[in-house]
């Protein structure tokens, strides 16, 4: 069973309770007549059917990645024992963790994937795991507290704290992401810097293990057990944002050393055995973002906190949206469709998308001005510029120059992240376009984020060129 982690609840979490008209759903069933719960009624939706052409990921399709072979499906319309639930009940109120069979569906996908090692953990569902995020900082957290995050992380996590007064600590990074021995290091010895004195331990640590945003590190499976380690010793929550747990690109090839079939890399939520990691997945990196669903992993002191939460703010992700997948998950693909559909499309596509980008940039950029560390999954390079080569280095700030860079980038027409959106230091409020144009932020931010998720290949070739290009004329003078 879970540890308990009643002290761990902010004041929010603590207070919060279930909603009353919630609490009248169990009365809902055998021969009752509810004239309770003010559901509208269902022949007042104007939604006579709900169909999408999806992928086929029947065996016939099997071995043909990529293709386009579709299947129609449409939510059914009345109930159907054992199937899902009927296109009026998904457009309808619910409890706020989701419609059962989508849940359920989640739920044994994680018990495959992640074999959780204690018995009291549930799932629910949410909106994504911006929504999720955003939950369990409510949740866990108060204003004045600080969590620790990865020295550069996601803008959004740290863009939703702020205002809400919560502070945020960086953590050391390498190759693989959080250094354990920096984690453990600072909790050590938190309290001994003077900046810290008035400052409560941090308890709750954010971090993206696989594919990181904005740097594309994924943690090895000692980090994740060092990490785990210090977690246990300084009784810390862990919040595994995990969007990009599928695109591990190298999944089911044959390691080049051992000749063995790659499996997927162990989650913090599976080495966890005492329910303090919240582990976070969303279907926007393996389906689409629009459809707004995720799901979170965790410890039932602690979804039974976020479905009240979920009750009194998005009830639950948009029917539409948890019929649809239901439909396509549940009574068409399964567990073993959405798993290959997982192998052999999610994570081939992005093993093409980086593979062909990282050509590029070797054959396009000077090596010795930009460069990054090949990523194992995910998204992004993050590519290291050399602003030590420049002629100007010392004369000017390093900040300076890496405007410079933006700008020759722009007048290029190539788009990059400059890397101090992802620093831990304040930024300005309101940027906007003539902030970033004209304004130099950040001095030890000596980095841009490209992406190969989503332009063509062709346009990968020449905004790799571009950027080339842009670097060396930066650096002429
Ligand atoms: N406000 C009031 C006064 C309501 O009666 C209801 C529905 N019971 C809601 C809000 C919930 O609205 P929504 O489904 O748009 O979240
Ligand atoms: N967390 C991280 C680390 C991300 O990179 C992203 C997407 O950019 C998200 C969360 C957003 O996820 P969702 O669409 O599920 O809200």
């Amino acid at each position: 069973m879970a540890k308990d982690f009643s002290s761990f609840l902010g004041l929010e979490g603590a207070s919060r309770k279930k909603s009353c008209l919630k609490a009248l759903l169990p009365f809902m069933k055998g021969e009752m007549i509810s004239l309770g719960g003010g559901l509208p009624h269902p022949s007042t939706f104007p939604f006579y059917s709900l169909s999408a052409d999806i992928k086929s990921m029947d065996s016939s399709a099997k071995g043909k990645a990529g293709s386009s072979v579709s299947d129609l499906v449409t939510v059914p319309h009345g109930p159907q024992p054992g199937k899902i639930e009927s296109l009026s009940a998904t457009l309808q109120y619910g409890a706020g963790n989701g419609i059962k069979s989508l849940r359920e569906f989640c739920k044994e996908h994680v018990r495959r994937m992640h074999c959780p090692q204690y018995q009291d953990w549930d799932v629910i569902l949410t909106a994504g795991n911006t929504d999720a995020f955003s939950k369990v900082i409510s949740m866990l957290c108060n204003r004045g507290d600080k969590i620790l995050v990865e020295e550069w992380t996601y803008p959004a996590a740290l863009e939703l704290i702020e205002p809400l007064g919560i502070g945020h600590v960086p953590v050391s990074m390498d190759g693989e992401g959080m250094s354990a021995v920096a984690l453990k290091d600072l909790l050590d010895n938190w309290g001994s810097n003077p900046e810290q004195a008035n400052d409560a331990k941090p308890r709750v640590v954010y971090l993206i293990p696989t594919g990181q945003n904005p740097t594309g590190a994924t943690m090895s499976i000692q980090r994740r057990r060092d990490i785990m380690q210090v977690a246990q010793e300084h009784d810390l929550i862990l919040i595994e944002d995990d969007p990009y747990y599928y695109l591990q690109f190298f999944v089911g090839e044959k390691d080049k050393v051992t000749g063995e079939t790659i499996g997927w890399m162990p989650s913090l939520f599976s080495m966890d055995t005492d329910g303090r990691v919240i582990r976070l997945d969303t279907f926007s990196k393996t389906l689409a973002p629009g459809c707004r669903v995720g799901y979170m992993s965790l410890n039932v002191q602690f979804t039974t906190i976020v479905q009240y939460h979920n009750e009194v703010t998005i009830q639950q992700p948009s029917g539409f949206s948890q019929g649809l997948l239901a439909e396509m998950l549940v009574s068409h693909w399964g567990q073993e469709g959405y798993a290959r559909y997982l192998t052999e499309n999610v994570r081939t596509e992005y093993l093409k998308r980086t593979q062909f980008m990282q050509g590029c940039f070797k054959k396009y950029v000077n090596l010795s001005l930009a460069d990054f560390i090949e990523p194992s999954a995910g998204m992004f390079l993050w590519i290291k510029i050399a602003v030590d080569k420049h002629p100007r280095y010392g004369a000017v700030a390093d900040s300076v120059l890496m405007l410079e860079l933006f700008r020759k980038c722009v007048e290029k027409n190539v788009l990059m992240v400059p890397g101090w959106q992802f620093s831990c230091k304040p930024k300005p409020s309101n940027i906007d376009f003539a902030d970033l144009m004209n304004a130099a932020y950040d001095e030890q931010a000596n980095y841009v984020r490209a992406t190969f998720a989503h332009a063509t290949f062709e346009q990968m070739e020449h905004g790799i060129i571009r950027f080339g290009e842009a670097l060396n004329e930066a650096f002429a003078k």
